[in-house]
């Protein structure tokens, strides 16, 4: 370290390099996208050798960027791709191919790398539970893309239950329910075994639930006995990398991951695994065929940039993605531990969102202001910072205790060099908890 001074000393230095960072990024960018490729295409549209920064949309319409340090949060618009998937999406919008070919050679490609026999490519983990559902009433009714919900639970075709541990229900039952299904509930062993009936098209499993109830190999062994495929949402449940093919390999018949969480695909991308059967007949329902997945289409763009996503993330270790949070989180340790009643300390959650959370306790009286009082100067500030939302928590919830008084952060989305700007922000609240400021300054181009 350059600057060996007071911590409050440190921004000068760490905001050239954040700059450096951030205009190296930008370069990289308007080469990347814009003027890198040498197809016929992109010289058509864009002068060889034009220097022009492409317009920042987001300056344009006024909408605030964020220093992400809460991790991959729907609302906060998730992960930044990193560069290699970023210039796939680009390169993937160049050409127009054919749909169907992109989804099923991409699909193949995906489930080779992840040890797999099949996979669909969604419009998102939501979107993959849904196909998986329409994958399951069909292979059970022997129905088409075109009998979803309308025709499911009539004479015709009267098959439609789900199986489900009560403990179970969550938000995301609603992307079942849209096939036109039933749950039906079980809590114990002996329930479940009972309730897989002749109408049974699938059970349903919440791989991060607190309450794991139903072990997953009682959960899979039971169904199987009566030919019932199960899913499993296992969205958020990566790192470690392994679990993408870990709960495949472990029998469940198709399995669910968000594409642009911890994967670092496109926001709206997402994976079907499991069987070859379900996920095709999981790609028989969505787009282009006008059926219940019609309305997730995935895009050239998103398809290839998940398969970049997983490319680049077989490339990455557990180890070193972790080593790299633990890094950004010495910066941000530095800076605050010699701020009277802080006390700092690493969690990490066991299933979902399984990477470090850096918890800065404090004394609210001695700081003069509530975790969550700090939570909004640090998001009213420029630029803007968004906590973990386990900041200031009074209840546990997925694998984090309560945190009454405390900011909870994760490092791993930050762009490079943002650990500096949280790190001195952080320190100003809780300095001075009235602090509302800029830090940088918005440069008067806006290129940052
Ligand atoms: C995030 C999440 C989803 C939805 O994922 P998307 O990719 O945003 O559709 C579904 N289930 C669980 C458990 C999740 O955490």
């Amino acid at each position: 370290m350059k600057n060996s001074k007071s911590p409050d000393s440190l921004p000068s230095y760490s905001r050239r390099r954040f700059l450096r960072a951030s205009q190296a990024t930008l370069a990289a960018l308007s080469t990347v996208s814009i003027l890198g490729g040498t197809t016929d295409s992109l010289a058509a549209t864009v002068p060889r050798g034009s220097t022009e920064v492409p317009p920042d949309y987001y300056d344009k319409l006024g909408v605030t960027k964020i220093i992400n340090a809460a991790g991959t949060y729907t609302e906060l618009t998730s992960a930044v791709m990193p560069p290699p998937v970023r210039e796939a999406v680009a390169q993937a919008a160049l050409h127009p191919v054919h749909l169907r070919e992109l989804q099923q050679k991409a699909g193949q490609y995906i489930a080779q790398k992840l040890k797999t026999e099949g996979c669909c490519i969604s419009c998102g983990a939501a979107s993959a539970i849904t196909l998986a559902t329409a994958a399951s009433i069909m292979a059970a009714n022997n129905c088409d893309p075109l009998d979803i919900p309308g025709k499911i639970g009539t004479p015709q075709f009267p098959k439609n239950e789900v199986v489900v541990q009560k403990i179970h229900h969550y938000e995301y039952d609603v992307a079942m329910q849209l096939c036109g299904i039933k749950f039906v509930d079980v809590v114990t062993l002996a329930d479940y075994k009972q309730a897989l009936g002749p109408n049974t098209v699938m059970t349903q499993y919440f791989n991060a639930c607190d309450d794991v109830g139903i072990s997953r190999e009682d959960w899979i062994a039971a169904a199987h006995e009566k030919g019932v495929p199960c899913h499993l949402d296992a969205a958020a449940d990566m790192p470690p990398i392994s679990n993408l093919w870990k709960y495949t390999g472990m029998g469940f018949d198709m399995v669910s991951f968000s594409g642009g969480k911890d994967i670092r695909g496109p926001q709206n991308a997402g994976l079907l695994l499991g069987k070859k059967k379900y996920t095709d007949l999981a790609q028989r329902n969505i787009c282009p065929v006008d059926s219940v997945g019609r309305g997730m289409k995935v895009a050239k763009e998103q398809i290839v940039g998940m398969v970049a996503a997983v490319d680049w993330l077989l490339t990455q270790t557990d180890e070193g993605m972790e080593k790299e949070s633990r890094d950004r989180m010495a910066v941000i340790i530095k800076m605050v531990k010699d701020i009277p009643t802080v006390k700092t300390s690493i969690l990490v959650p066991e299933v979902a969102n399984h990477v470090p959370h850096l918890i800065i306790n404090f004394d609210p009286d001695a700081v003069g202001a509530s975790a969550h009082e700090l939570q909004v100067r640090l998001r009213t500030a420029t630029p803007c910072i968004e906590l973990n939302p386990h900041t200031g928590s009074k209840r546990p919830s997925q694998g984090v205790p309560e945190q009454p008084s405390a900011i909870v952060i994760t490092t791993f989305l930050l762009n490079p060099g943002e650990e500096y700007i949280v790190a001195r922000q952080i320190r100003k609240v809780l300095k001075n908890p009235k602090f509302v400021g800029t830090y940088p300054p918005p440069p008067a181009s806006a290129a940052i």
